[in-house]
């Protein structure tokens, strides 16, 4: 069976900070456009950053959204999140929390009270998922992906474990409701890893090497990049040079129109200035 072409490997942007508590490197879209890896519209990763211990918990104060969902991934470090629909929880290692914005709602993002007494490193990732122009519109919701609710698979060889977070994965099936089909796995490796799997051709797909060197489909990919595969084939063929973390990201592109301006993302010019008249008509509800 043929692998799937590597398209591109892209090294990190230069990081940004949002609010003062996630430093993070964007690579949608910064290094691939949204339509390119549709459903996926924005994902910043927050390589480990040491912050050292405050008294005041570092974050991203309140902020609107509207026509997408909102996914965090933790690797290290915990996060807490408190949203306009009073939905709160807290997330530490290889757990995810799953907003989706809809119709629109209020959320803020910040380091754990405990964990930013103490200080110490935080790796995340954030991820937009579009809403089909369907789904845009639909009531608000929180999930909240626990330990306990994700999906572990032991890999073939003793290559380590998957956590399969959304979707379909070497015969298993993530936690994670979704809008359309959406496949979201950690793989922590062990040294020597040697696996593979397949995802559908048509689904975008991109994986991000968060720990180790690697080599996917016989090209070397390093600490910190990012792989965009060509839907060309199925097969996607792994090997870990040393202990690794990867998170693969894949969807079934919508093929729809983009409209995004700041926290909004919907289909059309109308739609956004829609949002904003209901963001300041108060109807995204209220969060201090
Ligand atoms: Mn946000």
């Amino acid at each position: 069976m043929p692998l799937r072409s590597i398209e591109a490997i892209f090294n990190p942007p230069p990081h940004h900070w949002v609010g003062d508590g996630l430093k993070v490197h964007n690579f949608i879209p910064t290094r691939i456009p949204m339509q390119r890896i549709s459903p996926f519209v924005m994902m910043d990763y927050g390589a480990t950053n040491y912050f050292p211990p405050s008294d005041t918990p570092k974050g991203v104060g309140a902020h609107p959204h509207r026509g997408f969902e909102t996914v965090t991934i933790a690797y290290k470090g915990k996060i807490a999140h408190h949203d306009s629909k009073g939905n709160s929880g807290v997330i530490g290692e290889g757990e995810v929390q799953w907003m989706t914005a809809g119709s629109g709602i209020l959320h803020k993002e910040y380091h754990e009270e405990e964990f930013s007494k103490k200080g110490g490193d935080l790796q995340m990732v954030q991820l937009w998922v579009n809403l089909p122009a369907k789904d845009k519109m639909t009531e608000p919701k929180y999930q909240a992906l626990t330990k306990d609710k994700i999906v572990k698979l032991e890999l073939p060889g003793n290559s380590g474990v998957a956590e399969i977070i959304a979707g379909d994965f070497l015969g298993k099936t993530g936690p994670a409701f979704t809008f359309s089909p959406v496949t979201l796995v950690s793989l922590k490796l062990n040294s020597g890893a040697d696996f593979s799997f397949e995802l559908p051709k048509e689904n975008n797909a991109t994986i991000l090497v968060l720990e180790g060197d690697v080599e996917i489909n016989s090209k070397q990919v390093s600490q910190n990049q990012m792989v965009l595969f060509t839907n060309d084939a199925e097969k996607i063929e792994i090997k870990a040079e040393t202990e690794s973390i990867l998170l693969i990201m894949s969807g079934q592109p919508l093929n729809e129109p983009i409209f995004s301006y700041g926290p909004f993302l919907m289909n059309t010019k109308a739609e956004i200035i829609k949002a904003f008249e209901d963001f300041e008509a108060g109807k995204f509800g209220q969060l201090d």
